[in-house]
Order: C-alpha cells, then structure tokens, then sequence
C-alpha cells in the first residue's frame, strides 16, 4: 500500500504518516501562584501533536496501529470518548477499517451525539451494547462475539488504548521532558499515560498523576500497566486523588471558574474534563507548599476542548 488513494494517506509506517508534531512544544507559564513561591510552571503541549488524534491518544494509537498494520481495528469507548475520536480518525487517514463498541444500548435509538457523530463520519462502525456486556468486554466469549461481527482479522485495542504498547509509547513523553523538569503532572482516565511517562523520566525526576475517576483503583492500574510493559516497576510516580470533582466528567462552578481563568491568564483553551483537573491540582499543591522553591513543574496539555460542545472521555 504506497501512494495517495481515494484522498487518504496510506503507508507501511502509520506513525509518520499521521505527520505528528514532534516533540510537543514545551512553553515556559508565566503564572504568579507559582513564581511567588520559587517555582517555574512549564506547559507541555501534547494537545498540539495532531489536530485529531490528540495529545496521548496519538502517543498511545501509533504504536497500536504500526503492530495492526493496516488490518481492521476493533475498540472500546463511552459515548463522548476521545480515543474512539481519535481511533476513527486513524481509520479515515490511514485508510483501514475501524469498529467502535459503545457503552450503553440505549443509545443505538438516538440520535447520535457531536462526538459519535465523528467518528461516524470518519468511517467507524458502531456497536451500542448494554453495560453488563461491556464490563466483560475482556471475556473470551464476549469478545469473540464482537469480533464474529467485526471485519475479517480485526485487531483489538483496549478501553483508552492502554495497553502494554500504548504505555511504551508514552514512555517517548517521558523522554521529551529529561532533564527538563522536577516533577511532571499529568490527568489519569486509565493510567497508561501516566505507566509510560513515569518510566521515560529522567532518575531525579518524578511524574504526579492526578486521577479525574473517583475509586482509587489507579494505583494498582498503574503498577499492573507498568509490569506488561517493562516486565516491572519503571520511574518514580505518585498520585494525589483529591482533585477528581466528584467524578468522570463532572465538575462544578469552581472548577469552571478555574478553568476559565486559567485559559484566559495563558492563551489556552482548557480541557475541562482531565486537563482542568490537572492544573487544579498544581495550583493547589504550589498553594500548599508542596513544592521546594527552585522546583520547576511541568504541566502536560494531554487534550484540547472539544468545539462541538461535547465532554470527551
Ligand atoms: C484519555 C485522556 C487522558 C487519560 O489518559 P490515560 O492514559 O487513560 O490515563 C488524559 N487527558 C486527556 C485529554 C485524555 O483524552
């Protein structure tokens, strides 16, 4: 497969194909919350590596999509998720079949929302199934089931695409910030993110990933993502759980406000779902004292908002 094809790209290499920016510019934040305290507030912009696969969907999907090799790709996601977004538009750019199994049945009935909408119109088949289904998306039997229906020899890609893979690729996030700085905060959905770049850091630095999911079931997530990857435990990382809001998704008028004002203070369009949590937290932890003076933190931009309206996942 070489050469442009019905306006899509294809290529033996879906990484370079997909042309992302890389590395993600890393900007000095100049921000008083954190310069009166001794510390440097850096902002790592994965949010710009790809205009649609973004930030670590990108980082995660490309080594995914280099071992699935142009085969179809079967994969999971809520309905406003940001991975089957970006998995769609993989699909569409690099011209292989994508099949996307939404959680919740009740809304094959609908009218699909902005983001479903997206990946429709990129080319992905969606399967509606109820919950209980989806929890045992991981059963053998299940997944054979899904696959029966799925295109011949499609490849399966995990929940948020975190898999041993996935987190190996994010370990490339780790590497673009050696030696650049202390700590490095990053949101958590399922943690892969987190596994990679905690493992790429330089051996004085630290990653601090704050989970936007209430439970308290990352850190054993991170621990187990990190052994499927490099056989153990890789990097210093830690988490702090406060800053979750509730919950997935949700939020409240102080955490608007926030983000609201934070954008305006950097000329940045805020994600309100993980990023705003993210930077909360830092704020916060600088606020606290947590952070020697001479500290510098940086702050990854994993995503962007969404200019159809809807909350991503
Ligand atoms: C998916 C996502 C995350 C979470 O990544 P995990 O690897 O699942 O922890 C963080 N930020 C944004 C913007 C995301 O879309």
């Amino acid at each position: 497969m070489t050469g442009p094809h019905n306006g899509r790209v294809t290529s033996r290499d879906p990484a370079a194909a997909l042309e992302p920016r890389l590395p993600s510019p890393l900007l000095p934040a100049d921000d008083d919350r954190f310069t009166r305290r001794g510390l440097r507030l850096l902002l790592k912009r994965d949010d710009l590596v790809h205009p649609d696969l973004v930030g670590n969907k990108w980082r995660k999907l490309a080594p995914n999509l280099a071992a699935a090799a142009g085969r179809p790709v079967l994969t999971f996601g809520g309905a406003y998720s940001n991975h089957l977004r970006a998995t769609a538009a993989a699909g569409r750019l690099l011209g292989f079949p994508t099949v996307g199994v939404v959680r919740g049945d009740e809304l094959a009935g609908r009218p699909l929302n902005p983001s479903l909408e997206r990946c429709a119109a990129d080319g992905m088949r969606l399967v509606f199934v109820d919950r209980a289904t989806y929890r045992a998306k991981d059963d053998p039997a299940v997944l054979a089931r899904l696959l029966r229906d799925a295109p011949e020899g499609a490849v399966v890609v995990p929940e948020g695409g975190s898999n041993a893979a996935a987190v190996r690729g994010c370990a490339a996030l780790g590497g673009e910030l050696r030696g650049r700085a202390d700590v490095v905060a990053v949101a958590c959905g399922t943690g892969g993110t987190l596994a990679g770049l905690a493992a790429g850091l330089g051996p004085r630095q630290r990653a601090l990933g704050v989970p936007v999911l209430r439970g308290g079931f990352l850190g054993d997530a991170v621990r187990d993502l990190q052994e499927r990857a490099f056989g153990g435990p890789a990097g210093r990382w830690e988490l702090d759980e406060r800053f979750h809001f509730g919950g997935y998704a949700r939020g409240g008028p102080a955490l608007e406000e926030f983000a609201e004002d934070f954008g305006a203070r950097h000329g940045l369009a805020v994600e309100r779902v993980y990023v705003a949590k993210m930077l909360y937290a830092l704020v916060t932890l600088a606020e606290e004292g947590a952070f020697a003076p001479g500290t510098t933190v940086a702050a990854v931009v994993t995503g962007r908002p969404e200019p159809a309206g809807g909350d991503p996942g």
